[in-house]
């Protein structure tokens, strides 16, 4: 199926979130060699919300953010907008080298998270179209509902109380909002909208204001203990803080680390009212599916629908994209998955399409470090699940750093250490063959049953997802 493409639709262009904000050109580069306590490599949120904790705790420090474009030029200014309590990466995983505990505080960590990025856009003045609505997570087909029926268990034991996610009755669910062929669904409280890039920007504002520079259109080609280094000059900093999630691997050294994962988005035109009556979505969930090749969606503040999934997964060679520009076949895939959920969305058309990259490290769970011996700091691998995460980052981190022991410096994803990707090809075919082998195992499960696809568990076998 061809998706229609409204007569301004534009392809890339870093996302869609700019276009109302106009792309920023870069602000002014480093300027020759500096001296500073601080030097954070890359300007999305980790960066951003690690350079303005720090500032916060310490006016005195003089902190330096070097970005190789613009601040949110990374996924930090093109995400689906979930601020969401989702853990990046697996509980019993952080259980199991801190125990269930330690896993159970860093969930709940993650809720606050939230109320922590909604209160500090509130006192900075970030108008980021928040609207804490809930996660809704539907079910479509007997597999999905077992699946999500299963994921809930999980949950529970990992401390969601019935407060924190719950099974929705057909009538709850149908009230919120119509997708076609749900079975069942999930609601959670934790997780709000935003406008990624109005956050993102919002935040460099709020960090430049504090005194922290920022120095845009300034690459780091080197980072070693007391040194990052640009073509402009080098930072010598006591610590040095690499804050570049997706975009890691073209870091020198930093190759297999985190695999480049790109993940897709199509938004709609502004859809009639006549649309959102039938659809429903009053609450502004964001909306998300038990697929193995699962979607993400927001109703957006001017009334579109975003909408997200996997394009090409993986780039041979952990090759990232650079301003966005998605495939057509990419499109298509992505508007007949949103139309199947909403069949009234098919007398729109799609509006923009972009990509980004995330970072996944090789047991899928995030990292946050910081080493006292050399002060190389780093956070990231948050599979998709950064937006939130990044701000609980930014907090470890300056704990980190300032050689404070406090709860966050405790949290079992702190110093973890996790093994590099294949080289390649095998990590081409490794990550290839996962998605390949999730979409067939999804065509299958949609014929019926109620049994996962024993295709998917290959999948996740071969991944280590
Ligand atoms: C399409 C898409 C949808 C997503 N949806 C969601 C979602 O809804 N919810 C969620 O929780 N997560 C989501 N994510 C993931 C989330 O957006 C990221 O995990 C998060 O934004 C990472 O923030 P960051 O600051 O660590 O990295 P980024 O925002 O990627 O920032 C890294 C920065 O480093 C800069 N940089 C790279 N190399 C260098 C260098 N050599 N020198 C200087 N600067 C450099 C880059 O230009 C970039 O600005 C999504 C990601 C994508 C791509």
């Amino acid at each position: 199926m061809s998706a229609p493409l409204s007569p301004d639709f534009r392809n890339g262009e870093v996302s869609f979130w700019y276009r109302s904000l106009g792309v920023p050109r870069p602000g002014e580069p480093l300027k020759g060699d500096v001296q500073a306590d601080v030097a954070v490599v890359g300007a999305g949120y980790t960066g951003l919300w690690t350079a303005y904790y720090l500032k916060k705790a310490d006016p005195s420090l003089r902190i330096v953010v070097l970005e190789k474009e613009f601040a949110g030029f990374g996924a930090s200014g093109r995400n689906g907008g979930w601020l969401t309590g989702a853990l990046a990466g697996s509980a019993d995983r952080y259980a199991k080298t801190h125990g269930p505990e330690a896993a159970r505080r860093f969930q709940r960590s993650m809720f606050e998270a939230i109320d922590e990025v909604v209160a500090v856009a509130a006192e900075e003045g970030i108008d980021a179209d928040i609207v804490k609505g809930g996660l809704l997570t539907v079910a479509r087909g007997p597999a999905q509902a077992a699946r999500l029926r299963e994921e809930l268990a999980g949950q529970r034991q990992w401390g969601w109380d019935e407060d924190d996610v719950r099974l929705l009755s057909r009538d709850e669910m149908d009230g919120r909002l119509q997708v076609a062929g749900a079975l069942s669904a999930t609601w959670s409280p934790h997780c709000a909208r935003i406008q990624p890039a109005k956050l993102v920007r919002g935040l460099v504002e709020a960090v430049r204001r504090l005194g922290v520079e920022v120095a845009e259109g300034t690459p780091v080609t080197e980072i070693a203990p007391g040194r990052a280094v640009t073509p402009y000059g080098t930072v010598t900093a006591a610590h040095v803080l690499r804050c570049t999630e997706g975009f890691t691997a073209t870091i020198p050294g930093h190759h297999r680390d985190w695999l480049p994962m790109n993940s897709s988005m199509i938004v709609t035109e502004p859809l009639p009212a006549d649309v959102w009556a039938s659809i429903g979505w009053d609450g502004r969930e964001l909306l998300g599916d038990m697929a193995h090749y699962y979607m993400y969606a927001q109703r957006t503040a001017d009334d579109r629908i975003a909408f997200g999934g996997r394009g090409r997964p993986y780039l041979y060679g952990s090759r990232v994209d650079d301003r966005g520009h998605t495939h057509g076949w990419t499109v298509d895939a992505l508007w007949e998955l949103l139309t199947s959920f909403f069949p009234a969305v098919a007398a729109s058309r799609v509006a923009h399409a972009w990509s980004g990259v995330l970072g996944v490290p090789r047991d899928w769970c995030s990292t946050v470090h910081v080493d006292p011996a050399t002060g190389l700091g780093w956070a990231g691998g948050y599979t998709g699940h950064g937006v939130t995460t990044a701000n609980l980052a930014g907090r470890t981190l300056r704990d980190l750093v300032l050689r404070r022991d406090t709860d966050l410096s405790r949290l079992p994803w702190v110093d973890r250490r996790v093994r590099s990707w294949e080289p390649e090809p095998l990590r081409w075919l490794g990550v290839h063959s996962m998605y390949r082998l999730y979409r067939i195992a999804d065509a299958r499960e949609s014929r019926g049953g109620t049994r996962t696809s024993a295709l998917a568990k290959i999948a996740d076998m071969i991944t280590g997802h």
